[in-house]
C-alpha cells in the first residue's frame, strides 16, 4: 500500500504558538483557565485538561484577578474590556494573523466602510473578529450576495480558515454588486497551502484520509476540498476509526490533517495503515 502524507499536515504557526506557550504558563501556575477550547482538536484538548487547563465558555466564568488565556481564534474588543474591569490578567495567544483582521475591519468601519466579513457565523474567529465594529455583515455563501442592500463603499473581509475556492466565488460576486469595493485576502497562507496539496493528492490516490478534529473548521474544509475530488475520502479524528479499514480495499492512500491535529496522530494513523 502506498501511503502519501501531505507534508503541510501538522499544527500551523498559530497553534503551536497557542499550544506551546500554553503549556509554558501552566507549568507556572499549575491552574490556569482558557477562554474556549484552545484548538478544536479533543484530542489536544484532553491532554492540555490532564496538565491542569480549565475551559471555560464565557469571561464571567473567571474570578476577578485570575489569570485567562485567550485562543489563536481570537476574541471581541469587549473581551478585553470586561477583563480589565474585572482585573483578569489576560495571556493573549490571538494569531498575528487574526489580530491583522480585526485592526482592518475597525480601520475600515472608522473609515465609513460596510464591513462584510466572509466567513461561518458560528465560527469564534468570525465571532471575535465581527466585534471590531458595529456594522459588520457575515456572509458565506455566494446565494446570498443578491439579498445584500446598496452600500455606498463596502469593505471585504474573510475568515483565515475559509475555503479558498468558495471565497473567489464569493469576490468575484461582490465585485459585480458593489462598484466601490475593497478586497482583502485574508486566508492564511498555511491553510492556502494545505488545502492546495490536499487537492493534488485527493487527484493521485485511489483513498483520501482527512484527520483531524470534527469540530475544526480548517478540516472539514479539506474534507470538502477532498471530497469534490475524490469520492473515496473519509473525515477521521485519530486511527482508532473504523472507517479506515476501507484502505484495504485501496493501493494507494492520502492524508492530510487539519491545523490544529498534533504529527503523532498522523503518525499513528501512518503505522496502523502499514499494518492493515
Ligand atoms: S490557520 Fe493561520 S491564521 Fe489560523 S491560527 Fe493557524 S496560522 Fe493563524
Amino acid at each position: 500500500m502506498k501511503i502519501i502524507v501531505g507534508k503541510n499536515s501538522g499544527f500551523c504557526f498559530g497553534v503551536r504558538r497557542a499550544i506551546s506557550g500554553t503549556e509554558e504558563q501552566v507549568e507556572k501556575y499549575k491552574k490556569i483557565k482558557c477562554l474556549g477550547h484552545l484548538v478544536h482538536n479533543e484530542i489536544v484538548t484532553k491532554e492540555l485538561e490532564e496538565k491542569g487547563v480549565t475551559f471555560i465558555n464565557d469571561i464571567s466564568e473567571a474570578e476577578s484577578n485570575s489569570v485567562l488565556i485567550i485562543r489563536a481564534h481570537g476574541v471581541s474588543e469587549n473581551i478585553y474590556k470586561q477583563a480589565k474591569m474585572k482585573n483578569i490578567k489576560l495571556i493573549d495567544y490571538t494569531c498575528p494573523k487574526v489580530c491583522q483582521i480585526h485592526n482592518k475591519i475597525k480601520d475600515a468601519a472608522d473609515k465609513g466602510y460596510q464591513v462584510i466579513l466572509i466567513g461561518k457565523k458560528e465560527h469564534p474567529e468570525v465571532i471575535g473578529s465581527k466585534g471590531y465594529a458595529s456594522n459588520v455583515i457575515i456572509l458565506d455563501n455566494v446565494e446570498d450576495v443578491e439579498n445584500l442592500k446598496d452600500y455606498e463603499k463596502v469593505f471585504v473581509i474573510v475568515q483565515t480558515t475559509f475555503s479558498y475556492d468558495k471565497y473567489k466565488l464569493i469576490e468575484s460576486a461582490l465585485a459585480k454588486r458593489y462598484k466601490n469595493i475593497e478586497f482583502v485576502n485574508s486566508i492564511c497562507e498555511s491553510t492556502k497551502l494545505r488545502q492546495e496539496e490536499c487537492k493534488k493528492i485527493a487527484e493521485q490516490v485511489d483513498f483520501m484520509i482527512i484527520i483531524g478534529g470534527i469540530k475544526s473548521s480548517n478540516t472539514q474544509k479539506l474534507y470538502e476540498v477532498a471530497r469534490k475530488i475524490n469520492k473515496n475520502s473519509i473525515m477521521i479524528q485519530d486511527e482508532n476509526d473504523e472507517k479506515i479499514n476501507e484502505c484495504k480495499k485501496h493501493n494507494s492512500i492520502g492524508i492530510m490533517s487539519g491545523a490544529s491535529t498534533p504529527n503523532y496522530v498522523v503518525s499513528n494513523l501512518v503505522k496502523k495503515l502499514e499494518n492493515l
